[in-house]
């Protein structure tokens, strides 16, 4: 979805790493200054989490983060089990790598119904917010005095959904896959307002990987720098006064909102046309503080129900139509529903190739 934006933004968005640059383990144990520097402003520009005061952890990937969190959990849970908790439909990758991973006393799924009443377990809740797959915008639904709470927040930003206020809960993880869709470079971040859960976290990145690879921050920081630059090009001219077909080329969260959308407009005519097949989402319109107008989401996912009895498996007969889906059991344990991904270019895997040559490489110096 994201290439034809970068593919035009070349040259602001490239980082050229000579063999010298920054060999060593050193700074590799925690977030370079300029990617600190381009996340915190980014936040403030779009204006969807608190930042001010804030530490930032970054990991390789949400993925990495996830386990951090379970791990100061598990740390700070004095040997009662944890109990990972999402209810359904929930992102499957978060179960498997629990119950693959089996990360300290953390185990997937409520326990058994004589310890849910007691104080002897702690439960960790992970809402994603908005969710993957259906986009719904959630909070915690966990009642139990001891619940853990982490936020994932990877879609929240402006071309999924509208931004209607900064979030400011505990512990928050964001993932550049979502923001710029450079999912490739593994580049995670956690905004977390306590400081010692802050310390458990980093701990966590350094014994695991010794840090997050000098050449993906370096690569992140260019990438949302360059973002950002964007609109303050813009900004400096006045928002309002950018020609609406340039923010739908030049501006990263205007070009993906729009892109999105079509997409959506698109499907939704295809859909509305059928009795067999329903979108099963909540998209109503809602103002957007960072649009400044209402608008309507636009997740990264379609979840689709088939209607007839007969159509036992959804998945399948979106596969024999050649559309690419998930099956609804991988995230909901009922196997009807389905996922569209709304996000992907059929065929983008060659794109980078034509982006290259570069008008004009450059250095990164954020240091
Ligand atoms: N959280 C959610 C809700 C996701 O959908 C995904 C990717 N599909 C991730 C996390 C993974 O993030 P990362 O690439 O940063 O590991």
């Amino acid at each position: 979805m994201f290439v034809p934006y970068w593919r035009q933004n070349s040259a602001a968005s490239a980082v050229l790493i000579p063999g010298w640059y920054r060999i060593g383990y050193e700074l590799t144990q925690r977030l370079i200054p300029g990617l600190e520097k381009e996340i915190r402003t980014l936040h403030k520009l779009v204006g969807n989490a608190v930042i001010d005061g804030r530490y930032l952890v970054v990991g390789t990937g949400e993925m990495q983060l996830m386990m951090a969190a379970y791990s100061t959990v598990s740390m700070e849970a004095e040997g009662l089990p944890v109990n990972v908790v999402i209810p359904p439909p929930y992102y499957d990758a978060y179960e498997r790598q629990v119950k693959t991973i089996k990360p300290g006393t953390v185990t997937w799924g409520m326990p058994s119904l004589t310890l849910q009443n007691t104080e002897n377990w702690i439960p960790l809740e992970v809402v994603i917010s908005p969710n993957n797959p259906d986009g719904s915008i959630r909070t915690g639904a966990l009642k139990h005095p001891r619940t853990r709470t982490v936020y994932d927040h990877a879609y929240y930003w402006p071309h999924y959904t509208p931004i209607t206020g900064p979030l400011d809960d505990d512990l928050m993880l964001f993932t550049l896959s979502k923001t710029t869709g450079h999912a490739g470079s593994r580049i995670g971040w956690a905004i977390i307002k306590d400081h010692e859960v802050y310390q458990k976290m980093q701990l966590f990145v350094v014994l695991n990987s010794v840090g997050v690879s000098h050449e993906a921050q370096l690569r992140a920081a260019q990438l949302l720098r360059s973002a950002r630059e964007g609109y303050q090009k813009a900004k400096n001219v006045g928002l309002d006064g950018v020609p609406t077909d340039y923010a739908a080329q030049q501006l990263l969260f205007h070009f993906a909102h729009t892109k999105l959308r079509s997409r959506w407009d698109r499907m939704n005519q295809l859909f509305q046309a059928s009795n067999r097949f329903l979108i099963a989402q909540d998209r109503d319109p809602k103002y957007c503080n960072f649009f400044k107008e209402i608008v309507r989401p636009g997740p990264a996912f379609a979840w689709i129900h088939c209607q007839r009895e007969e159509d036992k498996s959804c998945l399948e007969i979106f596969k024999e139509a050649g559309i690419v889906a998930r099956g609804g059991a991988r995230a909901s344990k009922a196997s009807r529903p389905t996922k569209i991904v709304t996000s992907k270019d059929a065929h983008s895997s060659d794109c980078w190739q034509k982006a290259w040559p570069l008008n004009k490489a450059q250095i990164v110096k954020d240091i």
